[in-house]
């Protein structure tokens, strides 16, 4: 054993290290105290805090079509979506609710949207009294859009954080084979 190596060992060398590491980091003028809630915390574009449903800037409504992807794909089963049809006869989400005490915020259900009609917002510091406080309805899930993204900033959200695909990521490539349906005169 190298001389260095056996007076190390004696030494109790890394022990030695790490206790000076442990005490450098003691003395009060290294900690770092927040003073929380003057001093808050603010997150980074792309936190993942409370839910919003984006609107669409054209109707003013939400961009959500009812496809229920979003549900499908909560692993905690905490969206709940009731269709309905407006008054063109088009599927719309008439209840949209998320259980947010139950919600792990994995974004899947912003993943999955194939439109960018749910998304997740900076915000983090919500409370309240009872667990009805926590059901966020269609009607409050669209008041957290406009709140937390107003203006440029919903549409910098979407061109910057989450990209969702269009139609055209879907397409098959030329060699692919396509299902077309069976034709009438090949059934029996
Ligand atoms: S963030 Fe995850 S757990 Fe929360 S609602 Fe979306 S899919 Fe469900
Ligand atoms: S996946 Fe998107 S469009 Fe489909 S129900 Fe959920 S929010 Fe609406």
């Amino acid at each position: 054993m190298e001389f260095k190596k056996i007076v190390k060992t004696i030494l109790f060398w890394e022990i030695l290290q790490g206790m000076w590491l442990t005490l450098s980091n003691l003395p009060p003028w290294n900690a770092v105290t927040r003073q929380y809630p003057k001093e808050p915390r603010y997150s980074d574009p792309g936190f993942r805090g409370l839910h919003a449903l984006v609107r669409n800037p054209d109707t003013g409504r939400e961009k959500c079509i009812a496809c229920g992807l979003c549900a499908a794909v909560c692993p905690s089963r905490c969206i709940t979506i009731h269709t309905g049809e407006d008054d063109k006869g088009e599927k719309i989400a008439e209840e949209y609710e998320v259980d947010v005490l139950r919600c792990v915020f994995c974004a899947f259900c912003v993943e999955a949207c194939p439109v960018g009609a749910i998304v997740l917002s900076e915000h983090y510091e919500y409370s309240g009294y009872s667990r009805g406080d926590f059901y966020f309805n269609k009607e409050r899930l669209l008041d957290n859009w406009d709140t937390f993204f107003p203006g440029e900033k919903g549409k910098w959200y979407m061109d910057n954080i989450w990209k969702h695909p269009n139609a055209d990521d879907y397409k098959a490539h030329d060699d692919q084979a396509v299902f077309h349906g069976i034709q009438k005169e090949e059934k029996q």
